[in-house]
C-alpha cells in the first residue's frame, strides 16, 4: 500500500488496529418523551470530553511531543464552541435523533464544509473536528478511548498502530514504550499524527485512504516512512531486505549525530557558519540541540498570529530575551515582523488584490509606526541579554533603509529617556528576496551590516509563480538559471563590500543543494534544526574551492542544473 511519507525511518511490526467510533454508532429515533433526557446526555458527554481534554493538556508529562498541549487546546476550544452542540441538540429536539446520530449527522456537515476549503491546512483541521466527535461518541458509549486492550498486546513485537485517524489524545497513550510506527486513512504532511510522529522521531505514512480494510490485527508489517509505502504480511526475503535498510537507517542518524559538536569545515578549510531557524521561543532549545552556531532567522510573526489582539512590548520583550538568554552568546537574528501575503493577522481581511504584491512586511511596518515601534524597543531591550541582530524582511527600495535606520534611533531615544538597556551594536540586516534589489544590490550592502537570502520568496517572485499555489507548484524552481545568478550576484557584493550574506530560505535546509550553495560562495546557512546534520555532513566532504570553480563554468547556461549530474562529478 502507498500513502504520503511524513515522518521518516523504518519500521517492522505487528499491526494494531484501531476502531473508529465515528464509522459504527446506532442510528435510532426517540420517543417525544424522551427528548429532554437525550439532549442532556448529549449535552453532559460534550462537556465530560472537555474536561478530559482540559485535564490532558494540564497534566501533560514532561517528555510529550509540545504540539500536544496546543493541539489538545485547540480540542477543548472546539467541543466548547456552540455550532457543535446547538444544531445537534436542535436534530434531537426536532426530528427525534439519538445523540450519538444527531451529533454525527452535525459533524458531517461541518467537516464538508472543510473539505471544500482550498488551503491545505485549514482543510486538514477538519480532522479535528471528526476528532472531537469522536471523543464526544466514546463518552456516549461508555469508553474513554480507542486504545481499549493496545497496551496488553501480548508478545515482545514492537506495534504498528493503524487506524482511520488518531486524536492528538490517543497519540499521548502512544508515546514510547512498543509504538513502532502510525499508518493511518487520513492525515497530510501538517495532520496531527503527521507534526507529532516527526517530534516523537517515529515514522509514518498517512492518507492511505482504505488501511483499516486491507490489514488484520497482528499482520506483520513493514512501514517505510521515507517512501511512503506500507507492506503487509512481507515474505522473508523482502523482510530481510527491509531490516538491512532499517539497519543503515539507523546507521547513518548515528554517525550524524556524532557530527553535532564538530566544525562545518570544508576538506579544503574554510568553515562555514551553520544557523538555526525558528519561529516560536521554545524551539532555541531544537537549535542548540542539533549544535546550530545561533539563530539565523527568528520569525517574530508567529507570536503575533492565532490571537486577536497584538503582543504588548513587555510580552515581546519576554520572548526575544528568551531566546537570547537560551542562546548563551551565540548570535540571535530576529526579523522585524512579516505579516501579510499568507500571514494574516487575525480579524483583519485579506485584501482582495495579490497581497503577495501588497502590504507585506516591511512595508506593513512602515505604514504602522506605532506598532513597529513597539517591536524594535522590545528587540533592542532584548539585546542587552546578548548578541542580536535585527533583519528587515521584503525591503526592495533604499528609502525603506533609510526609513528603519530612522525607527531604531527613535527607539533607542525612547528607551535612553525611561533609562532601559540594549546592547550598543546591534547589526541591521536585509532580507533579499525581492529581485530588485538583489539586482541593484550594492548600494544595500553598503547601507547595511549583512543580507540574508530568503529564496522562499525570491523564487517566489523571480518566476512569478505563487508559493502557496499547487497547480503552479511544478515550476517552483529553485535551480532556475535567473534564481541561481541572483543568489551568485548577492554573495558577489557581500564579498566585495565586505558584509556577510546567509541564505535562509528553504534551499539552504535541502543537502542535495548545500555543494551547489558552497559552489555560489556562500558561508552562512540557516535552516531548521532538524536539517542542520545532514547538511554539515555534506559540507564536510566537500572542497569548496573546486565546487566554486565548477559552479563558475555552469553559472551563464540556458538551461537549470542538472543536480544528479553536479553532485556526482
Ligand atoms: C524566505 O522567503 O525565503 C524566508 C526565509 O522567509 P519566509 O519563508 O518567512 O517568507
Ligand atoms: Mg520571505
Amino acid at each position: 500500500m502507498s500513502g504520503k511519507a511524513v515522518a521518516r525511518g523504518y519500521a517492522i511490526g505487528r499491526a494494531v488496529v484501531l476502531g473508529a467510533a465515528a464509522l459504527e454508532v446506532a442510528h435510532y429515533r426517540i420517543g417525544a418523551d424522551d427528548v429532554q433526557a437525550e439532549r442532556e446526555r448529549l449535552t453532559a458527554a460534550i462537556a465530560a470530553a472537555q474536561a478530559d481534554m482540559h485535564h490532558m493538556a494540564a497534566t501533560l508529562p514532561a517528555d510529550a511531543p509540545r504540539e500536544l498541549g496546543a493541539m489538545l487546546h485547540v480540542h477543548e476550544l472546539l467541543l466548547g464552541d456552540p455550532l457543535l452542540a446547538e444544531p445537534a441538540l436542535a436534530l434531537i429536539s426536532e426530528r427525534h435523533y439519538n445523540a450519538e446520530w444527531a451529533l454525527t449527522t452535525q459533524g458531517q456537515s461541518l467537516v464538508r464544509q472543510f473539505d471544500d476549503m482550498d488551503d491545505e491546512y485549514l482543510r486538514e483541521r477538519g480532522a479535528d473536528v471528526r476528532q472531537v466527535i469522536e471523543r464526544v461518541l466514546m463518552v456516549l458509549s461508555g469508553s474513554t478511548t480507542l486504545l481499549n486492550g493496545v497496551d496488553n498486546v501480548d508478545g515482545d513485537d514492537m506495534l504498528v498502530v493503524v487506524a482511520h485517524d488518531i486524536s492528538p489524545a490517543d497519540m499521548l497513550r502512544l508515546r514510547g514504550g512498543r509504538f513502532a510506527a502510525f499508518v493511518t486513512d487520513l492525515g497530510g504532511p501538517t495532520s496531527h499524527t503527521a507534526i507529532v510522529a516527526r517530534s516523537m522521531g517515529v515514522p509514518a505514512v498517512v492518507a492511505i485512504g482504505n488501511v483499516r480494510q486491507l490489514v488484520r490485527d497482528g499482520d506483520m508489517l513493514i512501514v517505510d516512512g521515507s517512501e511512503g509505502s506500507v507492506v503487509v504480511n512481507p515474505s522473508p526475503a523482502i523482510l530481510a531486505e527491509y531490516r538491512e535498510q532499517q539497519r543503515r537507517y539507523a546507521e547513518d542518524r548515528a554517525e550524524l549525530a556524532l557530527l553535532r559538536d564538530e566544525t562545518a569545515t570544508t576538506l579544503d578549510g574554510i568553515t562555514i557558519t551553520l544557523h538555526a531557524n525558528i519561529e516560536l521561543p521554545d524551539e532555541a532549545a531544537l537549535a542548540l540541540q542539533s549544535g546550530a552556531d545561533g539563530i539565523g532567522l527568528f520569525r517574530s510573526e508567529f507570536l503575533f498570529m492565532g490571537r486577536p489582539d497584538l503582543p504588548d512590548e513587555e510580552e515581546q520583550y519576554a520572548a526575544y530575551a528568551a531566546v537570547v538568554r537560551a542562546m548563551a552568546g551565540r548570535c540571535v537574528t530576529i526579523r522585524t515582523l512579516d505579516i501579510g501575503s499568507d500571514k494574516t493577522l487575525d480579524g483583519e481581511a485579506t485584501v482582495a488584490t495579490n497581497p503577495a504584491l501588497g502590504q507585506r512586511a516591511i512595508r506593513y511596518c512602515l505604514a504602522r509606526p506605532e506598532l513597529f515601534a513597539t517591536q524594535l524597543r522590545a528587540i533592542l531591550r532584548a539585546s542587552a541579554h546578548g548578541p542580536v541582530r535585527l533583519l528587515v524582511p521584503m525591503i526592495s527600495h533604499m528609502h525603506e533603509v533609510k526609513a528603519t535606520r530612522a525607527a531604531i534611533a527613535s527607539a533607542k531615544s525612547e528607551l535612553d529617556a525611561r533609562g532601559q538597556a540594549y546592547a550598543d551594536e546591534i547589526l541591521v540586516g536585509a532580507m533579499v528576496e525581492v529581485p530588485a534589489i538583489a539586482i541593484a544590490i550594492e548600494p544595500f550592502a553598503q547601507a547595511l551590516d549583512f543580507l540574508s537570502i530568503g529564496t522562499n520568496d525570491l523564487i517566489q517572485y523571480t518566476l512569478a509563480i505563487d508559493r502557496g499555489d499547487h497547480d503552479v507548484n511544478a515550476l517552483y524552481d529553485p535551480l532556475h538559471p535567473a534564481v541561481l545568478r541572483l543568489i551568485a550576484h548577492t554573495i558577489n557584493a557581500g564579498e566585495r563590500v565586505g558584509i556577510p550574506v546567509a541564505v535562509c530560505g528553504e534551499m539552504a535546509g535541502d543537502a542535495r543543494l548545500t555543494r551547489l550553495l558552497l559552489g555560489l560562495g556562500l558561508t552562512e546557512f540557516s535552516m531548521h534544526p532538524q536539517q542542520l546534520l545532514d547538511v554539515k555532513r555534506e559540507i564536510r566532504n566537500a572542497h569548496s574551492n573546486a565546487l566554486r570553480v565548477k559552479v563558475a563554468a555552469i553559472l551563464n547556461r540556458a538551461l537549470p542544473v542538472d543536480l544528479d549530474t553536479f553532485n556526482d562529478a
